[in-house]
């Protein structure tokens, strides 16, 4: 007799995977498989880790640096996480202001385990990151989204926020430069955001986790430059996996209030004691070397940037906002909803995104994945090569609904 299937906990039945890595992983498994798949999924330089930093993991190992680490980190690289963003950017943290975390994703999970109650309201623009709402939902919370228009190129709204306020709201995640849009956010917008913050006691999630990537010379807006009081109601989240080509390394960190950290910290010593001593060691290397990977990568990204953008705007019916900043693009392709090849009806955008998998071997995320419809996502983190091949692939499987 079969032995009755092992029931699952509530909790992880509202919950999705992460479409990003699914489509990755299907992606990968295809190409594997001999297909000639162009991967523009996952979000992730193309780029190596830098060599110092290798140097510094394999340093690490070496030299027996292979133990549990302090839960918050250690002291080095939070201190080295400290200097930096006194030298950048002019913000003053001490070292017990800083958890270092198992990438950024993690960071995240760590912030809404502490925050946020069942019935807690946590404002979400959206189009938003994958990974948002399964983390908010897994402390209980509940998601709100406020919807950015594409007519104000992904902007926030003061107006529209305002309506998606209520008495439960507990926050607000902001994302600029913005994953899957490449939008930052304009002045305006986070005035607006400080001032209903410190009116309504908020908390602030400002993920920057894409802030060295910035295209152009108009800056980057940052909530804390607005005033820089709300420190104390803004946790900063910010890593090594997009800035130093280090995803893998699973390093991220975030900057906050005392108190808040050190609710992070002992969940973190509940959970994951500490994240990898070796790979801390060669964060380090990172935060406190040479600045100037992540600028030739940024270098690199703007012609594709650039490229991809004319092509998908050269595209009848399909628009494309310019991104400012990450290595997103994110194109409506809503006039081609409803069309149809051999049978097949493109209805949305995860009936676009299989149709440009399995025929075109284009593998894209549908905008439904990050709350919209009407769009893909593409990264362009990939070689030019690629992204060539896959426009023309993109323009012909497009071409032929009808
Ligand atoms: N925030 C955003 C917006 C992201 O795109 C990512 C990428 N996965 C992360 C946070 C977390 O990155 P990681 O966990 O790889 O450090
Ligand atoms: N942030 C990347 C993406 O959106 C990596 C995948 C993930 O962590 O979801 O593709």
């Amino acid at each position: 007799m079969e032995a009755p299937m092992i029931p699952l906990a509530e909790r992880i039945k509202q919950i999705k995977p992460s479409p990003t890595l699914a489509v990755d992983a299907k992606a990968k498994a295809l190409k594997a498989g001999g297909a000639d798949i162009l991967n523009f999924s996952v979000g992730e330089p193309d780029f190596d880790t830098p060599l110092h930093v290798r140097e510094a993991g394999k340093a690490a190992i070496d030299g027996g640096f292979t133990r549990y680490t302090p839960v918050p980190g250690i002291l080095e690289l939070r201190q080295a996480i400290c200097r930096r963003y006194a030298e950048d950017r002019g913000w003053q943290y001490e070292p017990d202001q800083i958890q270092v975390s198992c990438g950024g994703k993690h960071g995240l999970y760590n912030m809404a385990q502490v925050l946020f109650n069942p019935g807690d309201e946590v404002l979400i623009p959206t189009p938003y990151w994958v990974s948002y709402p399964p983390i908010i939902q897994l402390a209980g919370g509940t998601p709100v989204f406020v919807p950015l228009a594409e007519e104000r190129n992904f902007d926030l709204d003061p107006a529209i926020l305002r309506d998606y306020v209520t008495d439960r709201t507990r926050g607000i995640i902001l994302n600029s430069p913005s994953n899957p849009t490449g939008s930052v956010l304009s002045r305006q917008a986070l005035e607006a955001v400080a001032q209903l913050a410190v009116e309504r006691n908020w908390i602030i999630i400002s993920d920057d986790i894409y802030d060295t990537i910035v295209y152009g010379d108009g800056g980057l807006p940052h909530i804390l430059d607005i005033d820089p009081a709300l420190q104390a109601r803004t946790l900063v989240l910010n890593g090594v996996s997009k800035s130093f080509a280090m995803t893998g390394w699973r390093i991220g960190y975030t900057a906050g209030p005392k108190h808040i950290i050190a609710a992070m910290n002992k969940i973190q010593s509940q959970s994951t004691s500490n994240p990898s001593s070796v790979a801390q060691k060669a964060a380090l290397a990172a935060a406190a070397g040479p600045q100037d990977f992540p600028v030739e990568m940024k270098k690199a990204f703007l012609p594709r940037r650039d490229y991809i953008v004319r092509e998908l705007t050269g595209i009848p019916r399909v628009t494309c906002v310019v991104p400012k900043g990450a290595f997103y693009v994110f194109p409506n392709f809503s006039a081609y909803y409803g069309k149809s090849v051999k049978g097949r009806v493109i209805d949305g955008s995860v009936a676009l995104a299989d149709y440009l998998l399995e025929e075109a071997l284009l593998a894209t995320v549908p905008g439904i994945a990050f709350g919209c419809d009407p769009f893909i996502r593409f990264s362009f983190a990939t070689s030019m090569a690629i992204i060539e091949k896959g426009m023309a692939r993109l323009r012909e499987a497009l071409a032929a609904l009808a």
